[in-house]
């Protein structure tokens, strides 16, 4: 009986922790990806102004599952934070920098989430991280986050090759992605 209550109190705790998380430093080739699809945006929304341009911090979790996240951070040392999975960080370029925008646009519009919402699921193959994210903005919220996005991104990739309906088409991608 005790054995059983202490199993059960090791699986709530595992509930309570969410996902697996396999937190780690950036790489610094990594910490270029990031940069790269990131700073043009922060740049475009006026984070990036001497001389304090925002310095971000960012919580890496290596895990394949595609979640991206930005808040404003109560730190002095940096003032936005992003939590990225290995998943996310891993899209084509122009995808990661769609999830950004669509990030930035949550941030931006005030979509306020609750805390501890990423859980992890039991599926065939064993534990698999999934994102509760989806489920806790609302479609509304979501639709005005894409719509965010691609307004920013178009600011920011407007060139004659149409990169920023590129962008937009990663953003409705990863809509389907996340829907799913
Ligand atoms: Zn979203």
């Amino acid at each position: 009986m005790r054995r059983r209550l202490a199993l059960v109190g090791t699986v709530l705790a595992l509930a309570a922790c969410g996902q697996a998380y396999k937190l780690r430093p950036l790489r610094p080739e990594e910490t270029s990806v990031l940069a790269a699809a990131a700073n043009p945006l922060l740049r475009q929304l006026g984070y990036m102004r001497p001389p304090a341009p925002c310095r971000y911090g960012v919580s890496f979790n290596d895990v394949e599952g595609r979640e991206l996240e930005v808040v404003r951070s109560n730190s002095t040392e940096v003032c936005l934070s992003f939590y990225l999975t290995n998943g996310a960080l891993s899209l084509p370029p122009a995808g990661l920098r769609a999830l950004i925008a669509h990030g930035l646009g949550h941030l931006h519009l005030d979509h306020t989430t609750t805390t501890g919402r990423r859980v992890s699921t039991r599926t065939g193959r064993g534990t698999q991280s999934v994102s509760e994210q989806a489920r806790l903005y609302t479609p509304e919220e979501e639709t005005a986050a894409d719509r965010y996005a691609a307004n920013l991104l178009a600011a920011v990739t407007p060139g004659p090759q149409g990169e920023g309906c590129l962008a937009l088409g990663a953003v409705l991608e990863r809509a389907v992605a996340e829907g799913s």
